[in-house]
Parts: C-alpha cells; sequence; structure tokens
C-alpha cells in the first residue's frame, strides 16, 4: 500500500464536524511508553500494551496523511515519551515531506526532554521548528520525586541542544499546590530568560493514577492572581486554536500561557483530535467516543475507506467535555494521558 499523497491536487474536502469546527491539528501519540513515571500522569507500575496493538510506523504514517490530505496542517507527535520509540526519527523524517511540499504548516513534538540531547539536530533537519517540553521544577530532588527517578540535568542539557540546533522551545509546567505551586514564579523567569515561552497546565482527571488529584489541583485563576500581585501581565488576543490562553509578562519580557481545562471551557473553539498509538481517534479529550482506525487499516482499507472512517468519527466530535473538579479525584475519562497523548 503506497503512502496518502496528502499534496494530490486532487485533495478532498475539508473536515468539518457536526457543529460546524474544522479540524485541522491532529496530535498523534506513538507510544504509550516512557522512561519517567510522573505521578499525576502514571501509576507507579503501569503495564504497558503489547507490541503487537501498537501501530507500526508505517500506518501511523499512513494515518497522519490521510489527515494531512484532509485538511489538517498542524501535526503533534506526542506520547507516552515520544523519543524513546525505536525509529521514531523515521517517522518525523518521513512527515516531513509534507512540510516541504506545503500541505502541512507544522510538525511539533511534546517531549519529557530526556533524550533530546540526542535527537535535537535530526528534528531540525526533519523540519520541526517548535517542541513543548515538559519541566515542572527546576529542582534535582523535587524533579526526581514526580518523575519517580528522572534527572532534570538531562532535560536542561536537552533543552540546551534544542535551542543550539535552532529550535524554539516551550516548557509546559504542570501547576501542582503542594510540590511546585511556590516555585513556578521562579521558574517562569528561568524560561523566560533564556529565552523559552512557558504555559502552565492544570492537573486534568486523566486516567487511575495514585495521587488523590483533589489534593494537587491548583487554579490557574488563583495562581494568576498572584502572579499580578508581583507581575504586570497583558492579556494578547494571540490564540493556537488550542486551550491556551496567553499573557506578556511586562517584567520578565517573556510571554506566558494557562491551559485551564478545568475552570474554563475552551470546547467552541476547538480544531483538534487525537490519534492513540493503538489507532483510536478520539476526537475529545474528556470523552471516550472514539473511532478504531487500526482496525480500518488492519482490514486491508483502502485510501478512501480510511478517509470515509475518520470523516464518519470527526462527523460526530462532542461539543464539549466533562471535567469538575468535584470530580476530578475519580478520573473522568479512564485513560492515562500518556494513551491519549496530552
Ligand atoms: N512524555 C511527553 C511529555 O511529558 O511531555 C509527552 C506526553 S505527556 C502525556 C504530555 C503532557 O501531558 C505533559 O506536559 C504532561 O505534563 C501532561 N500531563 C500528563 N498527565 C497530566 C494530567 N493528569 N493533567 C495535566 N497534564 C498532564
Ligand atoms: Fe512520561 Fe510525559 Fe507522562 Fe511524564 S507526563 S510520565 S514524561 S508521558
Amino acid at each position: 500500500m503506497t503512502p496518502y499523497d496528502a499534496t494530490s491536487p486532487k485533495a478532498p474536502a475539508a473536515l468539518v464536524d457536526g457543529f460546524g469546527r474544522t479540524v485541522t491539528y491532529l496530535r498523534v501519540s506513538v507510544t504509550d511508553r516512557c522512561d519517567l513515571r510522573c505521578v499525576y500522569c502514571m501509576s507507579e507500575h503501569m503495564t504497558f500494551l503489547p507490541k503487537a496493538d501498537v501501530l507500526t510506523l508505517e500506518e501511523l504514517d499512513r494515518i497522519a496523511s490521510a489527515f494531512v490530505a484532509l485538511g489538517v496542517r498542524k501535526l503533534r507527535i506526542t506520547g507516552g515519551e515520544p523519543l524513546v520509540r525505536k525509529n521514531v526519527m523515521s517517522l518525523f523524517e518521513g512527515l516531513g515531506r509534507h512540510l516541504r511540499a506545503g500541505a502541512l504548516e507544522e510538525l511539533t513534538l511534546t517531549t519529557n526532554g530526556t533524550r533530546l540531547a540526542q535527537f535535537a539536530g535530526r528534528l531540525a533537519d526533519a523540519g520541526v521548528k517548535r517542541i513543548n517540553v515538559s519541566l515542572d521544577t527546576l529542582k534535582p530532588d523535587l524533579f526526581r520525586k514526580l518523575t519517580r527517578g528522572g534527572d532534570v540535568a538531562q532535560v536542561i542539557a536537552g533543552i540546551d541542544a534544542a535551542q543550539a540546533a535552532g529550535l524554539a522551545v516551550k516548557v509546559n509546567a504542570v501547576a501542582l499546590k503542594d510540590d511546585n505551586a511556590a516555585e513556578l514564579p521562579e521558574l517562569i523567569r528561568w524560561a523566560h530568560g533564556r529565552g523559552l515561552g512557558m504555559t502552565l497546565i492544570e492537573t486534568m482527571p486523566m486516567g487511575e493514577v495514585e495521587a488523590d488529584r483533589t489534593d494537587q489541583y491548583l487554579s490557574l485563576t488563583a495562581l494568576r492572581a498572584e502572579l499580578e500581585s508581583f507581575w504586570t501581565l497583558t492579556d494578547l488576543s494571540v490564540t493556537t486554536g488550542g486551550p491556551a490562553r496567553y499573557v506578556d509578562v511586562a517584567e520578565t519580557g517573556g510571554r506566558l500561557g494557562f491551559i485551564t481545562p478545568l475552570s474554563h471551557n475552551f470546547c467552541e473553539a476547538c480544531n483538534r483530535v487525537r490519534l492513540t498509538c493503538t489507532g483510536t481517534l478520539h476526537t475529545c479529550l474528556g470523552q471516550e467516543d472514539s473511532a478504531d482506525l487500526r482496525a480500518v487499516l488492519r482490514a486491508g482499507a483502502s485510501d478512501e475507506d480510511l478517509v470515509d472512517a475518520i470523516r464518519l468519527a470527526v462527523d460526530s466530535k462532542p461539543k464539549g467535555h466533562d471535567f469538575h473538579i468535584e470530580r476530578a479525584a475519580r478520573p473522568a475519562v479512564a485513560r492515562h494521558m500518556s494513551t491519549t497523548g496530552g
């Protein structure tokens, strides 16, 4: 089967859901595995998927390329930790053809940064321009505790390498009331001081983890109010079509984003869908609705069959999610963030 030709002049009509929202952004989780075990993301002893259940890199390319042919302009590769997947660079290098052809605007990556030092140059060569690196603290002991064993120096070396390779880096930090709340202003100052963007994320009730998430939940509305007691924050009108809202911080000269799935509803402008590493298409992060594209592919689907299955799934994209902090101690959806790809 030839890979889907996203640059064909006969490209099909855009992907529009039942509420008139055009889907232009696909997140692809390429593995459920990870070299870290962040406390809010995974349980300590995770059972990972058997290899046969996980899409091959060729299957991932084929599905992602079908989305590009349907008008998706932005692909984000995530996981689990994408850089632990064997040969993952060949996926980036393959998908880079859509950038060169002008069919795709952006190919990006969300990573924990532990292997960035090794791969930053090849990512840049493949056409990646911006990446997100998750980093919740600069303190080695706290980092080790939050990730259950990680080394923060590796992540910082990865960020250095990414910047040296010319990649724009945004740091994502999950705001945790007990663990890193007090350090966040320092983390923001550090990131802005190095010319990095910074986004804060509220904890989301995804999957069973050991911690009680109502204990860890920190409202970013409250955090923003605290930051405003010593910094000048100016709202920016820019959006990335995603859930982040941005401000400029006058004192640091940098940009700060807030992702507030629990306290702010951003569904009406949602342009995105997610593909898991097993080929399940989730059209909403907070709902169980899904379509099994692996079954479609492995039944020998033609490109047309694949497009039909994608359209059918997108057509029934739910109106909105169902996260509420009162219920956040129990997961709103059973799957872990590492399965869906945050
Ligand atoms: N391993 C990569 C990483 O950590 O960047 C990519 C996958 S990870 C699931 C993507 C993002 O989801 C990370 O920024 C992580 O902090 C965030 N995340 C994981 N579990 C979360 C949760 N329960 N609530 C909010 N964010 C979460
Ligand atoms: Fe791994 Fe990322 Fe989940 Fe942390 S947040 S356990 S780095 S997948």
